[in-house]
């Protein structure tokens, strides 16, 4: 019997990259400028994982590049993380939902295998979810942000069993004073978390 990551072998994060960019599956590839795959090392330790493309992200092709992106790069820092070495950062949808507006169920789950053999792929010991679509798809249930960011979790997604720790998405950060508390809040306890990174036990479940 193959685990789903046997059967991911044969794909690299490249190919899968370029499938995403013919992709069809939902509505948004009428709109979209760019795919925005994701970026960061194809080992990452530490996965973070946003809503969809904002404006910005669209344009460039690459995830948090705007004033959510700038401020995400002062969490990391916070959190004793380098973006170009420690974390590899996506989001649940691959393109960008014109106006910024949430995501569709529908759009959530034409786009789900992607994540799902990035995560295969990549094997992250730990997840952060930013923001409640994040958190909510990778844990399966509807998540409050403000009643349980902070807090770390198992997670059990596509077939990768990890660490998952909630946080608001950077964005928010940019509308309120709380939130940006929060968030400085969170990430300061995320580098504590991360400090203990050997520690997680990963585990990958054997289907089909
Ligand atoms: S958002 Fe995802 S499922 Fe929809 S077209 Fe883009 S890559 Fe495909």
């Amino acid at each position: 019997m193959k685990s789903n990551s046997e059967k991911d072998t044969k794909q690299t994060l490249e190919e899968l990259e370029n499938e995403t960019e013919a992709c069809t599956r939902c509505e948004l590839h009428k709109t979209r400028t760019n795919v925005v795959f994701g970026t960061g090392p194809a080992k990452a330790d530490v996965m973070m994982v946003g809503e969809a493309a904002g404006y910005y992200e669209d344009q460039a092709g690459e995830p948090f590049v705007g004033a959510a992106g700038k401020k995400l790069d002062g969490l990391l820092k916070k959190a004793g993380l380098s973006r170009e070495n420690d974390v590899y950062i996506t989001n649940i949808l691959k393109d960008r939902p014109p106006e910024n507006r949430d995501p569709t169920p529908e759009e959530i789950e034409a786009c789900r295998p992607y994540l799902e053999k990035q995560i295969r792929m990549i094997k992250p010991k730990l997840i952060v979810a930013l923001g409640r679509f994040a958190a909510g798809e990778l844990l399966g249930r509807s998540v409050s942000v403000s009643k349980e960011h902070g807090s770390l979790e198992d997670s059990s997604y596509g077939g990768w069993h990890c660490r998952l720790f909630i946080s608001y998405h950077p964005a928010a950060a940019l509308y309120g004073a709380d939130a940006a508390m929060k968030l400085e809040e969170d990430f300061e306890k995320l580098g504590e978390v991360v400090e203990k990174l050997d520690e997680f036990k990963t585990a990958e479940q054997t289907t089909l």
